[in-house]
C-alpha cells in the first residue's frame, strides 16, 4: 500500500508541477501553488501532504467538488496511510468526507464504510466499527471481510452467541464447517454460565463443545471444574481420563485446581510417569513449590524427573531447586516473564495461556512451549 501510495503521490505531484510550469511559462511569473485557482484542491492537498501539513492537506482535499475515480483512489490510499500510522482521526475524516458526498458510487460507498469500520476498530471504538461493517453487510450480505471482522469484534467483546451466528454465516459462504472454532465458542459460553453458577446450562454447553470437537481443551477444563464443583468423583475421573487421550496438552492447566481440591490421583501420577509428560510434571512441581519446596523436591524424585534442557532447568531453579540463591533469584525473575505458550499456527509466543491466539485469532492453537520449540 505504501508503494502504491508513493506512486500516486509522485504522479499527483508531477501533474501539479506540469500545471504549475505551464502557468509560469504563460505569466512569466511563478504563481504559488496555494493561490493558483486552476490547480485542483486535490493537487494542492497532495502538495501540503508532501510538505508535512496533513491537516491543511485534508482541508483542501475535502473541497474536491466531484470525486472522480482517480481522486477516490488517492483518498482511499491516504486513509489507509493515516490509519497505518495510527492517525485514526485523520483517516476517519477522509472516509467520512467521502460518504458525505452526494455523488458517491455504490462501490465507493462500500469501500468507505468498510474503511471507516477499520478505522474505528483500530481506534478501539468497537460499537461504531460494527455499525459500519453492518452498513457494508446491509448492501452486500456476503462480504466475507466484513463478516470476519465483525466476528473478531464480537469475540473480543465476549458476545459469544452473536459470534456464533456470524461464524454460521461465514461457514455457509465458505461451504465449510469449522467445528473447532464453534466448539471453543460453546466453551466460552459454558465458562460464562459457570461464572453465573448456571451449572446445568454450563454442562449442556460443554457437551455441545465436545460433540463438535473432541479435542476442545477448554471444554475439558470446565468439565473437570464442574465435576469438582458438584463433588462428583466418578465424573471427575471420567473427564480426566478422557482428557488424557483427547486433549493431553492441556492437562497441566488443571494442576492448580486439582491440588487445591486435593484430588491429584494416582492415575495422574502414573500417566505423568508413563507418558513422561514434562509439562504436566513441571506444572505439578511448580504449584507445590509455591508453598513447599521440599515437597516439590520429593515429587520430583517420585516422578524421576530429569530436565531435558536449559529451559526446564531454569524452571526447576525458579522453584528453588538450586543451591545458588543468587541464581534462584534470577531464575524466579525470568520465570515470571517466561513466554510459556506458543501458537502452532502463527508462532506468536505469550506468557499466559489463551484459548484464542491474540495474533492470528485461531482457537485452540496455543500450546506450552517445549525445549524442542526453542
Ligand atoms: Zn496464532
Amino acid at each position: 500500500m505504501t508503494a502504491a501510495l508513493l506512486v500516486l503521490l509522485v504522479a499527483g505531484l508531477l501533474v501539479a508541477w506540469v500545471l504549475f510550469w505551464r502557468q509560469w511559462q504563460q505569466d512569466e511569473e511563478p504563481p504559488s501553488i496555494e493561490h493558483d485557482e486552476r490547480i485542483s484542491p486535490l493537487l494542492r492537498g497532495i502538495n501540503y501532504l508532501l510538505t508535512d501539513e496533513p491537516d491543511r492537506a485534508l482541508q483542501e482535499m475535502v473541497q474536491v467538488a466531484k470525486l472522480r475515480s482517480e481522486a477516490a483512489d488517492v483518498y482511499m490510499a491516504l486513509g489507509e496511510m493515516f490509519r497505518s500510522h495510527g492517525e485514526i482521526g485523520r483517516a476517519v475524516r477522509i472516509h467520512q468526507n467521502i460518504l458525505a458526498r452526494p455523488d458517491v458510487s455504490s462501490e465507493l460507498y462500500l469501500q468507505a464504510h468498510f474503511a471507516l469500520a477499520k478505522d474505528f476498530q483500530t481506534g478501539g471504538l468497537l460499537d461504531r466499527s460494527l455499525r459500519h461493517y453492518q452498513k457494508v453487510l446491509d448492501v452486500r450480505s456476503d462480504h466475507l471481510d466484513a463478516l470476519t471482522a465483525s466476528l473478531r469484534i464480537r469475540e473480543q467483546s465476549s458476545e459469544w452467541l452473536k459470534a456464533e451466528a456470524l461464524l454460521s454465516r461465514i461457514e455457509r459462504l465458505q461451504g465449510d464447517e469449522d467445528g473447532l472454532h464453534r466448539a471453543y465458542l460453546w466453551g466460552a459460553l459454558a465458562q460464562d454460565a459457570m461464572q453465573a453458577e448456571a451449572y446445568d446450562v454450563a454442562h449442556e454447553y460443554i457437551n455441545n463443545a465436545l460433540n463438535l470437537a473432541k479435542n476442545c481443551g477448554h471444554a475439558y477444563i470446565l468439565l473437570v471444574r464442574l465435576a469438582l464443583k458438584k463433588n462428583d468423583a466418578e465424573k471427575l475421573q471420567h473427564a480426566l481420563s478422557t482428557m488424557q487421550h483427547e486433549a493431553p496438552d492441556y492437562l497441566h492447566l488443571l494442576m492448580p485446581v486439582l491440588l487445591k481440591n486435593n484430588v491429584c490421583t494416582d492415575e495422574l501420577m502414573l500417566y505423568c510417569q508413563e507418558k513422561n509428560d514434562h509439562e504436566l510434571a513441571l506444572a505439578w512441581m511448580e504449584e507445590i513449590a509455591t508453598h513447599d519446596v521440599s515437597a516439590a523436591v520429593s515429587l520430583r524424585e517420585k516422578l524421576a524427573f530429569t530436565p531435558s534442557g536449559l529451559r526446564e532447568s531454569l524452571r526447576l531453579a525458579a522453584m528453588g531447586m538450586n543451591s545458588d540463591q543468587g541464581f534462584v533469584k534470577e531464575a524466579k525473575k525470568w520465570r515470571l516473564s517466561m513466554k510459556h505458550y506458543g501458537c502452532r499456527q502463527c508462532g506468536v509466543q505469550i506468557v499466559d495461556m489463551r484459548w484464542q491466539c491474540p495474533q492470528c485469532h485461531q482457537w485452540g492453537s496455543m500450546a506450552a512451549i517445549t525445549e524442542d520449540d526453542n
